[in-house]
């Protein structure tokens, strides 16, 4: 294939489009990590449906796809087991607003929506600023765990 102008500058823009994509998907990798952890650790590792230890992965009440800002904030997630997660959260919608207004209270939705008028977009540098947020609070609970255990020993059984 001969190279002209034109082409050159078709794959230099392919290549620049690349580079930008790349960057915030590893962003949002290392960002989801954080969040998940702190997730887990606050919610004690249990789905909220069921109570199961195993399988936990995190949902969306209102999808992150369609509303990326919510997608690190913390009121939009559920920690969900595996076979509540996909099977009653996304296929069983009766149960699944029984459950939201069991736990959430009325018009749940309704009020994360107004979040999303408030919280910024997830620009790279927006997710930057959640990562440094994210590790900063997960020290700060290192540190808290750690001067706690040290200053109250264990009692014996
Ligand atoms: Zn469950």
């Amino acid at each position: 294939m001969r190279s002209t102008p034109l082409i050159r500058k078709f794959y230099r823009l392919k290549r620049s489009r690349l580079k930008v994509k790349t960057t915030k998907s590893l962003l949002l990798k290392d960002c989801t990590k954080l969040f998940n952890k702190i997730i887990l650790k606050e919610r004690i590792n249990k789905c909220e449906w069921c109570g199961r230890t195993k399988r936990l992965n995190i949902g969306h009440i209102l999808p992150k796809g369609q509303y990326p800002r919510l997608r690190y904030f913390k009121q939009n997630v559920i920690l969900f087991c595996f076979p509540c997660h996909p099977p009653r959260w996304h296929n069983n919608p009766l149960e699944a607003a029984k459950f939201m207004l069991e736990t959430r209270g009325e018009n749940y939705r309704e009020k994360l929506l107004v979040y999303d008028k408030i919280l910024p977009r997830l620009t790279n540098i927006q997710i930057g600023l959640y990562i440094l947020a994210f590790k900063q609070e997960i020290n700060l609970r290192r540190n808290v765990q750690n001067t706690s255990s040290s200053q109250s020993p264990h009692t014996p059984d």
